[in-house]
């Protein structure tokens, strides 16, 4: 069930990327597997079809799955980092998709220094300015940048956002259209000492219009595990 849903997923990547209005977006995107929530059993059966990033959101979840599941996958911390806990999770993730202020992208610097470590990190933007959500504001975004690049012990990737949940996933595309300006805004900054490749946006329900849009970076849990159980 889970290889035909990675599979299915797959391919409509590339049908989004064969859709694409603009033939300089990147053309490799990759999926991160979102697996919070979902067992190990799920998790080694996304693997064994093929998973090579798993994103969970949760650090005492990842560490307990990441003790068992081991290192050969690649995984990323997609939810909010509270500064007592970066410690943990700079021992654990390859790319921190959620780094919204100063304070975290200091913390991180700091721990990863001691740690001998280069944490790759991305900005995250909340790009359509909801109350709820974790993210800098677009106009944040390259002041951020510049301090990541100020500093040693991070390098920049890029940008991830949660864009709002329509039924219609239509409805999304003109925040997509939004955010991939501002990710190719801080590229031609060209700001020292970061590395500004990756654009972290879509979802279950709404990855085929992020991919359209520039995205080269899709969270998926539903659309390969199914719905989660709380
Ligand atoms: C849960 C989650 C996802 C995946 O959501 P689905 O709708 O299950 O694909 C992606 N990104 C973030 C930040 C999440 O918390």
């Amino acid at each position: 069930m889970i290889a035909e849903r990675l599979a299915q997923v797959k391919m409509n990547i590339e049908h989004s990327i064969a859709r694409r209005k603009h033939s300089d977006m990147p053309a490799q995107v990759e999926l991160v597997a979102v697996t919070k929530n979902h067992d190990i059993h799920a998790m080694q059966e996304a693997i064994d079809a093929g998973v090579l990033r798993i994103g969970e959101n949760r650090i005492q979840e990842a560490e307990k799955k990441a003790a068992i599941l081991g290192r050969n996958v690649s995984w990323h911390l997609i939810g909010h980092l509270q500064t007592n806990k970066v410690k943990q999770a700079v021992g654990l993730f390859d790319l921190i998709h959620s780094v919204d202020s100063e304070k975290l992208l200091l913390e991180i610097n700091r721990i990863a220094q001691a740690f001998n470590k280069v944490q790759n990190i991305l900005i995250q933007v909340n790009i359509a300015r909801e109350d709820r959500k974790f993210g800098v504001p677009q106009e944040d975004a390259a002041k951020l940048a510049k301090l990541a690049g100020a500093l040693d012990h991070v390098l920049l990737r890029g940008l991830m956002t949660i864009a709002p949940h329509y039924e219609d996933a239509e409805m999304t595309r003109p925040v997509f259209r939004e955010m991939y300006a501002l990710f190719t805004e801080l590229q031609n900054m060209k700001i020292p000492n970061t590395d500004i490749q990756c654009l972290s946006m879509g979802m279950s329900n709404d990855y085929e219009v992020a991919v359209e849009e520039g995205a080269n970076i899709v969270r998926i849990g539903t659309g390969i595990f199914g719905q989660r159980q709380y």
